[in-house]
């Protein structure tokens, strides 16, 4: 062949990748052990699984399968290893950190053939991608040990953390566990995905070259039913960090609840990729290739859903088909491939029944002409036009290189059609207009938004989603608090306020005719003295002199800022300390829930209202409250039985709550990162949406005002159930919140039997969070029950909190349960 002939066709040639470094390093190591307590060690079973090669079919290497006896083994050598890490200075894990992204750079090469021959992707994506972002991430974190005295004041590392990765980038979702962990100085017992281990393995031997202290890293290979789930249920195991599918997710949700473990979930998507007729269409085809073919479509955030606007669809599609029928598919240790295998049978089987699906529910399917290798995994680039948005193809994850394509007129339709799913991962959007693009981005529901590109990935900008994409961040500051706790958590519950005991009819007869409400009310009995004063002189409950009966005060439930009578038509005694009944308030069920949900909902362009609005409302809540204060702490007397000058401190702190949280509106901001590209990321702190919230009983008004506060400052609407022993300070609370000016919606309050009302709004699935100060056993069933649409929980496990300290009642921890970071890419440049 000459120049001329190679002229004529532009054929490539072949440009393979050597393997042999890489399978020599294999051969040299079989089998391989399991990595604990910087040792290898052999599984218990004694047994081994093949790791095959899913371009050839072949067996690459054998990996140990543990069992549970080899779970319990990593988690004691980190629980060991903890009580030393843990105490290690910032700037000691920092040398780690930094030893351990050199030597990744240093063995980048072995890497990343390893993880093509391991995974089947192309080797073009794991040596220019996956590994230098593996570098990257520990390089970074590397920074946040060092200053995690300076920039996390009074957090501590969680512990042990049990960690569980997927297939699709398995060294990178390694880094994206191990090196925020290790930063703020937790110890890890890691799980491989079973199809993809061995740059796991290869990394444990970059923990023992870089000589970090034993049990600090375990690496534990095997299969979920073995390993997985033994580490799930670890009584030992302080947090869960997964990343995986939506189903797995949910499942490690309802294993975990109450017991305590956080838990960062990193699930699904269906993320859209948006089209505006004004952009640049080659940069699409470009996008679109990078979207849905990258890593063959396995990848959590693929642009898997073309959403484009009507009148230059014929145009793009053709002009992606032209590209798709030059794409190559093969060998992915050929550097001039663009498509890799698909990770195993198991995946293209699935991939295969979907597809299928996709043309017998009516949707036109279009494949290149060449045919793709037998000889391994290999799926060609698919793509369907004539989708329905709600056929099976355009809702559920294929996770493979199936590309869906919609068609829409208006900005609003494309939004409509882009939330049209319950994934909220990740989303692209493409016009040449940044003010539509970026008028665009902030109503896409996703964790992210990539503004004229798509799949980038830095480890200073957050990564993550909600709903069924899961919670947490990985990467960013905000990723850190995945893996810290408050300080403060460890202190003895003796120490912080005793919270009173609720005074319901069933806790109220006793047969010596003591205190109904037991002991705590017995030790209270000689503090009891303003309401008993005020009563003998002729004064009414508030402190009023009359010698007439006093008019009586039924509080309904407040929703869409009226006050409404409950559905059941019942209502609940409200007892003072010594059980005598003092008032009543509404029973309310669950359709006032499903009422208050509607008008939270009805609510959110309180969101779109200026955070200085918001902040003046705030202000003006405290000063109507400021105007009822005697009354508000009369209240508070008359219900709990505290001494005035505790009931008035706990208005005063109440008031200056409000105050703090009408400061914060316009000052908990988001921040710029400086990727290294040319532009910005954004990461703005946008609201949860609707949070349903528990009151804890004690503090009946300071519990309310410090869980309410932050979330409306932060523009949630909310639906709270108020104390459930002392609710009235909530229900005269109704009358403040009517002369602020607080839009119709914005705060609803359900009174009732806490427990029973939280149920149904943590089982609500257009609830986007829920938060519960209650009992341990009310925390689990939350945690159940947030299940089913994967919202994100904040529960106490009946942990009590000091709400009159200022640093357990109020701060950062609360806007950030108000908040998610959404990270808006935009690129800049011609
Ligand atoms: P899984 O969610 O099953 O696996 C992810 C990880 O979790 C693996 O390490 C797996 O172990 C482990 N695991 C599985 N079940 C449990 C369990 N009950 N308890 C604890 N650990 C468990 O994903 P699959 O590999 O089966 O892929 C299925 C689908 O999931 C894909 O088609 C895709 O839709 C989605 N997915 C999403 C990913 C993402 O990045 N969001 C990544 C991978 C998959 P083992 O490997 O031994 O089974």
């Amino acid at each position: 062949m000459n120049v001329m002939d190679i002229f004529e066709t532009m054929e490539y040639g072949p440009a393979p990748e050597a393997a042999t470094p890489a399978l020599a390093w294999l051969k040299e190591r079989q089998p391989f052990g399991l990595f604990i307590n910087n040792q290898w060690v052999k599984p218990a079973s004694g047994k081994y699984l093949d790791s095959i090669s899913p371009a050839s079919a072949k067996p690459l290497a054998q990996v140990a399968a543990a069992n549970s006896t080899d779970v319990d083994a990593a988690v004691a050598a980190a629980r060991t290893a903890f009580t030393s890490w843990g105490q290690t200075p910032g700037h000691v894990r920092a040398r780690y950190l930094y030893a351990i992204a050199r030597h990744i750079q240093k063995h980048s090469r072995l890497l990343a053939v390893l993880e093509s021959l391991d995974n089947g992707k192309s080797i073009r994506e794991t040596r220019d991608l996956d590994i230098p972002l593996v570098a990257r991430h520990f390089y970074y974190h590397a920074g946040w040990a060092q200053l995690m005295a300076s920039e996390l004041p009074g957090y501590e590392p969680v512990g042990v953390v049990g960690q569980i990765i997927p297939w699709n980038f398995p060294l990178l979702m390694l880094a994206w566990k191990i090196a925020p962990a290790l930063a703020m100085g937790n110890t890890v017992v890691l799980k491989p995905a079973r199809y993809t281990s061995l740059t796991a393995l290869k990394f444990a031997e970059i923990v023992q070259e870089v000589g970090l202290p034993p049990g600090v890293v375990n690496i534990v290979t095997g299969e979920a039913s073995q390993v997985g789930e033994a580490l799930v249920k670890h009584p030992d195991v302080n947090k869960i960090a997964f990343t995986g599918s939506t189903d797995v997710g949910r499942s490690i949700r309802r294993v975990t609840a109450g017991s305590g473990k956080k838990l960062s979930l990193e699930l699904g998507g269906k993320s859209p990729f948006i089209v505006f007729d004004d952009a640049d269409l080659d940069s699409v085809v470009e996008g679109v290739v990078d979207a849905i073919w990258f890593n063959q479509g396995q990848v959590c955030c693929a642009g898997s859903r073309l959403l484009v606007q009507e009148d230059i669809a014929d145009r793009l599609i053709t002009k992606l088909r032209t590209r798709m029928e030059k794409l190559r598919i093969g060998d992915p240790l050929d550097k001039a491939i663009d498509m890799g295998a698909i990770v195993s049978p198991g995946q293209l089987n699935e991939i295969q029944r979907l597809v299928a699906q996709g043309v017998e529910e009516g949707a036109t399917m279009w494949q290149p002409s060449w045919a793709c290798p037998t000889d391994g995994y290999f799926f060609p680039p698919t793509l369907f036009t004539n989708v329905a948005p709600a056929a099976t193809i355009a809702q559920v994850e294929i996770f493979g290189p199936v590309l869906v394509s919609m068609t829409f007129r208006t900005p609003t339709e494309a939004v409509a059609l882009a939330n049209n799913t319950r994934y909220r991962l990740a989303a692209s959007v493409w016009s040449e207009n940044i003010n539509l693009a970026l008028d665009i981005a902030p109503k896409l529901k996703a964790g992210t938004v990539w503004v004229n590109c798509t799949n980038m990935f830095d480890a200073s900008s957050g990564f993550g989603g909600y709903r069924e994409s899961g919670y947490g961040r990985e990467g960013g500051k905000e990723g850190l608090y995945e893996y810290v706790r408050p300080g403060w958590e460890k202190i003895t519950a003796s120490t912080i306020a005793t919270p009173t005991t609720p005074t319901t009819p069933a806790t109220l007869a006793t047969s010596n005719g003591s205190s109904p409400s037991g002991d705590a009310n017995t030790q209270r009995a000689g503090e009891l003295v303003a309401d008993e004063d005020m009563r003998e002189n002729g004064h009414d409950a508030l402190g009023f002199h009359s010698d007439l009966p006093p008019i009586d005060r039924t509080p309904k439930l407040f929703i869409k800022g009226k006050q409404v009578r409950p559905d059941s038509g019942y209502s609940r005694d409200v007892y003072d300390s010594h059980g005598r009944v003092i008032g009543q308030v509404g029973e309310g069920n669950r359709k006032d829930i499903r009422n208050a949900v509607e008008a939270a909902h009805a609510a959110s362009g309180w969101a779109a209202g200026t955070t200085h609005n918001r902040a003046q409302i705030l202000y003006y809540i405290a000063e109507n409250l400021a105007v009822r204060e005697k009354e508000f702490a009369r209240r508070i007397v008359e219900q709990t039985g505290r001494p005035y000058t505790a009931a008035a401190e706990e208005v005063q702190t109440s008031i200056a709550r409000l105050f703090s949280y009408a400061a914060w509106t316009d000052k908990y901001e988001g921040a710029v990162h400086r990727p290294p590209l040319r532009g910005v990321v954004l990461a703005m702190k946008e609201q949860m949406g609707v949070i349903g919230v528990a009151c804890p009983d004690e503090y009946p008004l300071l519990g309310f005002i410090s869980l309410v506060a932050p979330a409306i400052a932060m523009g949630n609407t909310v639906v709270v159930i108020p104390s459930q022993s002392d609710p009235l300070c909530a229900t005269d609370c109704y009358q403040v919140l009517e002369t602020s000016d607080l839009p119709a919606g914005v705060v609803n309050i359900v009174t009732g039997e806490r427990d029973a009302l939280s149920q149904v709004v943590a089982e609500h699935d257009d609830v986007d969070a829920m938060w519960y100060f209650g009992t341990a056993d009310g925390s689990r069933q939350i945690e159940l029950a947030s299940a089913g649409n994967m919202k994100r929980t904040w529960v106490s496990y009946g942990h009590p909190r000091n709400w009159l300290d200022s640093v357990q009642g109020e701060g950062e921890e609360f806007l950030r349960e108000s908040t998610q970071v959404k990270n808006i890419w935009v690129p800049y440049g011609e």
